[in-house]
């Protein structure tokens, strides 16, 4: 790290404290060189992956909208805001663990449906007829037959 004043290179710490509830590190610091003083802040990157949607376009991710697409599958259902946000969690802690900068936009509502699934049956079934777009209602009544006649998943 560069010191701010006069340049050179060499700064010792003088000062380490977490801020911002532990998500930041505050350093105080000491130029070698012109002995002056200044702050950083070390935040750790958790940067979300782009989304490519299907038209090949990129965009970044965006978690009000994908709230909003599962608060609409969950109206009126018995899910709490805890349990919402949880799930949400999830959804983009598998996202950023898979590695990659980007990730297709079928690959963000797989992993919706994956929690939606476990969550709420209805609201998955809600989720996926809209993002799924079934081609007809033959193929949106079995996926309901697929559902009701498969064996609770364990959460384990
Ligand atoms: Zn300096």
């Amino acid at each position: 790290m560069r010191c701010p004043f006069c340049k050179a290179q060499e700064t010792k710490v003088i000062d380490s404290r977490l801020v911002a509830d532990g998500d930041q590190v505050r350093r105080r610091r000491e130029c070698l060189s012109c002995s002056e003083r200044y702050t950083t802040y070390e935040i750790a990157e958790l940067l979300m992956p782009k989304v490519v949607k299907q038209d090949g376009t990129r965009q970044p991710f965006d978690e009000e909208k994908l709230r909003a697409g599962i608060q609409r599958s969950l109206e009126k259902r018995p899910v709490s805001v805890e349990q919402v946000e949880s799930c949400i969690n999830r959804i983009k802690h598998s996202l950023r663990a898979t590695g990659e900068r980007e990730v297709s936009s079928m690959m963000v509502g797989e992993a919706v449906m994956k929690e939606l699934r476990r969550l709420d049956q209805v609201a998955y079934v809600r989720f996926a007829s809209v993002y799924r777009s079934f081609q007809d209602l033959n193929e949106f009544k079995a996926e309901i037959e697929r559902l009701s006649s498969q064996p609770e998943e364990s959460d384990s």
